[in-house]
């Protein structure tokens, strides 16, 4: 269903500048009507973020498409990602042939991401807790991406990032971010750059903003 709705979904992504060609078939191959509510189905593949529950949204298949291109993803990667949500950006990476680790804070979402990883067959590991501490246990990542805007990177993710790992991390105020990549050259060295103007939901925890 929806293939060609998905052909046309990538090369809109292509015409604004996505190029990686993993990438584009990623977003060609993962069905996002299945991660977006039954009512927002015909919406699934316009280039907009959509609400899911609990006021989150499916973030714009362009921000994830982006934000996947800036943390070049090798098969084989382990990748963290903060923020489940609809579970979209981890069937991208998964498609990819990461390895995904996610963590969501929100249980109602954790649960839903739990059973659509399930139904759609997708072995990603997943936890239910504050993403702004890491995931510890399976440290280090080769990627880590933050789907929520954050005041600063966490310095928690930072440290579990390989050395060579990279880091996208939304940051800015609760309104605006720009998007942060940042490369992990050695224990404590990092090479940082900023992509502005980007919209994200806030992410909440000990390393993040506080509840409101
Ligand atoms: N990657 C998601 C986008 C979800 S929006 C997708 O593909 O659909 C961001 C998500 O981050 C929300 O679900 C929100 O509940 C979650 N979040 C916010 N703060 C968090 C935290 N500290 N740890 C884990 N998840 C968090």
């Amino acid at each position: 269903m929806y293939e060609e709705a998905r052909r046309n979904l990538v090369a809109k992504l292509r015409s604004k500048g996505v190029s990686d060609e993993r990438v584009l078939q990623a977003v060609g191959k993962v069905e996002r009507h299945r991660f977006v509510p039954e009512a927002l189905r015909m919406h699934a593949y316009v280039d907009r973020a959509l609400p899911i529950s609990q006021g989150q949204t499916i973030s714009q298949p362009y921000t994830v498409a982006f934000m996947t291109e800036k943390l070049r993803v090798e098969p084989g990667d382990k990748i963290l990602e903060i923020g489940t949500g609809s579970a979209y950006q981890a069937a991208i990476l998964h498609a990819m042939g990461a390895k995904v680790y996610t963590v969501e804070r929100n249980h109602d979402l954790y649960e839903r991401a739990l059973r659509r990883f399930d139904e759609l067959d997708i072995r990603a590991h997943i936890r239910c807790g504050d993403g702004t501490l890491g995931w510890s246990e399976f440290a280090p990542f080769d990627g880590v991406i933050v789907t929520a805007g954050a005041p600063k990177i966490p310095k928690s993710l930072l440290r579990q990032l390989a050395v060579g790992g990279r880091i996208v991390c939304p940051v800015g105020d609760r309104e605006t971010q720009s998007l942060a990549v940042v490369v992990k050259l050695g224990e404590e060295e990092y090479d940082a750059e900023e992509v502005p103007a980007f919209k994200f939901v806030p992410l909440i925890g000990r390393e993040g903003w506080s509840v409101k």
